[in-house]
């Protein structure tokens, strides 16, 4: 569970402060599948950086499991980050350099396993998003939607309780971005907590909530 309260967040560039976020008050619950639409600009970025504790707010607190993060060192917070998130962007941000395989065993990396149990959690993950035969290639020779399945597999891999995503199909067409948005449904619905960025309507009512932000504050 992650508690927002009163939260604001200002980016200050060159003498200009701009305010992203005002008193920001959300609750996301466990197995909740929870999609913010808005507006380019208005703060929805923000408030997912925010939400994955990869940035934090300016005043307000923000809860994860009833604790405030506020309290925490920066290695703290992201020890927190690395167990409890999985992240995907618009972009996929995968290795190209790197095999399917190797990517998605990266996050594993961190933490204490062998090169044999990493293989076997990536395999499975892999297997998850249907692309067990695709392994051994390189991103560049997938498709943008098999490229998103791969970067669902390396933000699953670690099995983390919530799942952000920043416009996961913001560069796919229709079949494709069907496609993505099927495999967030089922893994929901197999207990993982969403929270989407997305311009989608209809991927937005596909989930269990629609949060609207507009000019850095939620509407509804
Ligand atoms: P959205 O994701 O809805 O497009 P963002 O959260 O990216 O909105 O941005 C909200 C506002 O904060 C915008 O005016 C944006 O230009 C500004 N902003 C976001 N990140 C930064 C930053 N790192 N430095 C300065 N301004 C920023
Ligand atoms: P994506 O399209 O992959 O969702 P964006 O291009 O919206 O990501 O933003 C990439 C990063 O740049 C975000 O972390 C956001 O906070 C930051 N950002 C957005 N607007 C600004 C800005 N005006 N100045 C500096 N950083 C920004």
């Amino acid at each position: 569970m992650i508690e927002l309260h009163k939260v604001s967040k200002t980016y200050m560039t060159d003498k200009v402060e701009t305010i992203a976020l005002r008193d920001i008050d959300l609750r996301i619950g466990k197995g909740e599948f929870v999609s913010i639409m808005g507006p380019s600009g208005c703060g929805k970025s923000t408030l997912l950086n925010l939400l994955g504790l990869l940035d934090r707010p300016g005043q307000g607190t923000i809860k994860v499991d009833g604790q405030e993060l506020h309290q925490w060192s920066d290695k703290e917070l992201a020890q927190m980050r690395n167990k409890t998130f999985g992240f995907i962007f618009q972009s996929f941000h995968l290795i190209n350099d790197l095999r399917v395989i190797d990517n998605v065993e990266l996050p594993l990396l961190y933490r204490k396993s062998t090169a044999k149990q990493r293989r076997e959690l990536a395999e499975q993950a892999l297997a998850k998003v249907g692309l067990s035969a695709r392994m051994e290639h390189y991103p560049n020779q997938l498709s943008g939607g098999q490229q998103q399945r791969v970067a669902i597999a390396r933000a699953m891999v670690g099995q983390p309780e919530i799942l952000l995503a920043d416009e996961p199909t913001g560069n796919l067409d229709s079949h494709m971005g069907a496609e993505v948005m099927e495999i967030l449904l089922q893994l929901n619905r197999e207990g993982t907590t969403v929270v989407m960025v997305t311009h989608d309507e209809r991927h937005a009512k596909q989930s269990g909530r629609i949060v609207r932000v507009f000019d850095g504050q939620l509407v509804s």
